[in-house]
């Protein structure tokens, strides 16, 4: 997730800080944000879906394979926010067995037909309808609304703007368009069948297996993701765009632009390429997804997302070739989010607590992009800046960079996880050198590949690697407060 208009976040955080401080200094909240329990194991999620234009609702079928944890578990229960619920049922090879359920407060309690152990996968079947527009968590300064499901202009009533579709999970929101376990620690493979009008393309996570026009002006395309990953990368993206071809080793990269920027969709967006072989080497670690494709949006609720190999930018990512003359300002955002490609969707936080193990390396991809392609000046200079967003808000002083106590898990998206986190990298990397930096890196995604991280985590990597004791690092600057001050 990258946020944008600092200015306008600036303010937003600042009040909804005064806020915390208040609460916290009037009632002394000491909530442990502890890590979801996994009592299941998210396997694979198939959906067939078709959309509501007119009443702005997803009619949806699901089959969620799964497993209990590791306890022997009778029971299902699923975050599904604002739905109608018309059937749910046992599926075993196509049979299905009505199930017992309750859906109340925005939860599916589904009562399986027996106890099921750890290595036992069962199959459920989901019959529901999606309405975003009833959800009722209304989000936060960094992601200003939390519907998961939007229409843009759906009834085509506004002349200037294009009819669109998109989603956006994170942090909890994809609940709002399928039933899931809707948590950082859980990772499944995924397909989805996505039935739209013909005149418009589709983009989901993984590749494009079918498209198949269903003759009454409809079209059917089936998108597969055969790596599991968070259901908060979960994407789809509907609309009338023109797809820019691009290509990195073996790789399709594409650029999903308003047609009016299609002549220019490799200006902007250009660079992908050459970042994809940059962070590889860097890294040791090839990119691991089938594609890499990046779509903008109108209307959209934060500044861009890194939806697995289908990232969401704004539409200010849009630029022409007057924009673009002076600088492209949209680079950084490209390089963070691919950046999350390894730090965040290849190993993912498992708790919003944990969130610097996504935010830092991304917004430290920024640096370590400008260094490569612009010299050290240039992102030296982009480092200090980002040193200035974050001294800015007086109350970051007083944050941990790890958080267990959080008001709502969407303040960690601030300048602490962020700013201050992509600083302590460089700082590791100073300590460390850049040999060990890059090898304890590297270290980390291959130990946690395909599953979740936490900062002890990283630290584990960093001293097999070096040698070194890190704990007082960490202890300092993950889970205390504060900065030197040189007088
Ligand atoms: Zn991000």
């Amino acid at each position: 997730m990258k946020k944008i208009f600092i200015a306008v976040l600036f303010l937003g955080t600042l009040f909804s800080s005064n806020g915390i401080f208040a609460q916290t200094e009037t009632s002394g909240r000491t909530e442990y944000r502890q890590t979801h329990t996994k009592s299941t194991e998210l396997k694979h999620t198939k959906l067939k879906v078709n959309f509501d234009y007119a009443k702005e609702q997803m009619n949806g079928e699901e089959w969620l394979t799964a497993s209990p944890h590791f306890y022997p578990s009778d029971s299902l229960i699923l975050d599904a926010k604002a739905m109608l619920i018309h059937e749910v049922a046992l599926d075993k090879n196509g049979a299905k067995t009505p199930l017992k359920y309750a859906y109340k407060d925005d939860m599916l309690r589904i009562t399986l037909d027996k106890t099921y152990t750890r290595n036992q996968d069962y199959t459920v079947y989901i019959k529901y309808t999606a309405r975003p527009n009833e959800v009722k968590d209304k989000g936060s300064a960094a992601i200003t609304d939390a519907k998961g499901l939007y229409f843009v202009n759906a009834q085509g009533k506004d002349a200037d703007k294009p009819t669109q579709i998109w989603t956006q999970g994170e942090t909890e929101a994809s609940s709002a368009w399928f039933p899931t376990i809707d948590k950082p620690n859980q990772k499944t493979t995924q397909e989805i069948y996505m039935t739209v009008p013909d005149k418009y393309v589709t983009l989901s996570n993984g590749l494009m297996k079918s498209s198949v026009k269903e003759g009454n002006g409809l079209r059917t395309d089936h998108w597969v993701m055969d790596k599991k990953h968070a259901p908060y990368l979960f994407f789809m993206g509907v609309g009338d765009y023109a797809v820019v071809k691009d290509k990195w080793r073996n790789i399709p990269v594409d650029y999903y632009v308003e047609k009016e920027y299609e002549a220019y969709a490799k200006q902007i967006f250009g660079n992908t390429p050459e970042m994809l072989e940059f962070f590889s080497k860097k890294l040791n670690y090839d990119y691991p997804w089938s594609k890499y494709a990046q779509i903008t949006a109108r209307d959209y609720v934060s500044g861009a997302m890194e939806n697995t190999t289908a990232v969401l930018h704004q539409e200010s990512a849009q630029q022409k070739p007057g924009d673009l003359i002076d600088e492209n300002r949209w680079e950084d955002v490209i390089s963070h989010e691919l950046f999350h490609h390894w730090f965040g969707d290849l190993v993912t936080t498992e708790s919003w607590s944990n969130l610097t193990v996504n935010e830092s390396f991304a917004n430290y991809s920024e640096y370590l992009w400008n260094e490569y392609k612009y010299g050290k000046d240039f992102a030296d200079y982009t480092l200090m800046k980002a040193a200035e967003g974050y001294f800015r808000d007086p109350s970051n002083v007083t944050k941990d960079l790890v958080r267990f106590n959080y008001h709502h898990k969407e303040d960690m998206f601030d300048a602490v996880s962020y700013n201050k986190g992509g600083s302590i990298l460089h700082m590791l990397r100073n300590y460390l050198g850049d040999e060990a930096f890059w090898a304890g890196m590297h270290d980390y995604l291959k130990t946690n590949e395909y599953g979740t991280g936490e900062a002890h985590q990283f630290r584990l990597s960093l001293e097999k690697v070096s040698g070194k004791d890190l704990n007082w690092f960490l202890n300092q600057w993950y889970f205390n407060s504060g900065h030197p001050t040189v007088s």
